[in-house]
């Protein structure tokens, strides 16, 4: 094993380092203590976590477990995992994360799902006989580039890249940076284009009509916004903030799509649990020609925001 080499203090084997660890994670009341310190440790030695897991008494040298601890302290004050890995798998993909952008959560892969299913059924709908116009997708927030990227790689995956041109939109100059770097790491770069922009208004303009919005907006209330240690207190505040209610950015998304949606088009925005009715009450108010509905997690939590333009 990387890093087994060198003789460590006595007792630095895997097993010993793991439960120190998550001891000392669980002293400062983080969650899942036993499977950060796994993925940790699995970072410093190089290997897979399941590679730990078989491993318990392999002895780990001096430098890694001196690295080891390190990362656990600094996980102990709140930094996320995804930071202290420079890593976070999401729809199945490595998604580079860093403190530029917020770290990809399970959850938002629902919005992954809705989006590729609507893009598979658009694409069944009617022929397309070359060079029938490729569909307009844009992820606004980007962040990692996660959304945009587990999208198109999932159109890859079925033959359809082509079908599509998709954009990706952020207003922080770092995000998008970061984002840039994620595209070009899962060798999607000539579909994917980057630009910085508020919502939907981007330079240059987006390609109008759009036929598939998706957005993870900052949607927490600025009052339940977590100091330290909570993990998000590492994360940029404008990925999170969402103002007074967290919907200041989701209704003026909605309030902007009805000039660039299409009449077949769709709008999946993501949301807070608790934020349904609010969310629906904007969309009838801001856009009343879109049809709009709330979609659940497999856990019954509101999770979506879904607009439909009257043809869709
Ligand atoms: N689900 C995230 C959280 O509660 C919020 C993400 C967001 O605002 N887009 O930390």
């Amino acid at each position: 094993m990387t890093g087994a080499g060198a003789a460590g203090a006595p007792g630095d084997r895997v097993a010993t380092l793991l439960a120190e660890a998550a001891g000392r994670l669980a002293a400062n009341d983080q969650g899942g203590e036993r499977s950060d310190a796994e993925l940790l440790l699995a970072h410093v030695l190089g290997v897979g976590r399941t590679t730990i897991l078989a491993h318990p008494e392999a002895p780990v040298g001096a430098d890694a477990a001196a690295a080891f601890r390190a990362l656990i302290v600094r996980r102990a004050a709140g930094e996320p995992v995804a930071y202290l890995r420079g890593v976070r798998e999401f729809h199945g993909l490595a998604i580079a994360c860093d403190p530029r952008a917020l770290v990809p959560r399970p959850e938002t892969e629902l919005l992954v799902e809705h989006a590729l299913a609507h893009l598979r059924a658009r694409l069944a709908a009617a022929p397309r006989p070359p060079g029938t116009p490729p569909l307009r997708v844009v992820d606004i927030g980007t962040g990692t580039g996660a959304i945009a990227i587990a999208v198109a790689d999932g159109l890859r995956r079925r033959g359809a890249l082509a079908e599509v041109a998709v954009v990706a939109v952020d207003r922080s100059p770092d995000a998008l940076a970061l984002a840039t770097e994620n595209v070009v790491a899962h060798g999607l770069a000539d579909a994917i284009s980057l630009r910085p922009g508020d919502l939907l208004a981007t330079e240059p303009p987006l390609p109008v009509p759009l036929d598939l919005v998706c957005a993870n907006l900052p949607y927490v209330a600025t009052g339940d916004l977590r100091p330290a240690p909570d993990a998000t207190a590492w994360e940029p505040r404008l990925a999170l903030d969402g103002g007074p209610d967290g919907l200041d950015a989701v209704r003026r998304l909605i309030a902007a799509l009805p000039a660039q949606l299409g009449p077949a088009g769709r709008a999946l925005l993501e949301i807070g649990a608790d934020q349904g009715p609010a969310a629906l009450a904007a969309a009838a108010a801001l856009a009343p020609g879109l049809t709009a509905r709330t979609h659940a997690d497999l856990a019954g939590r509101t999770r979506l925001l879904d607009l439909a333009g009257p043809g869709a």
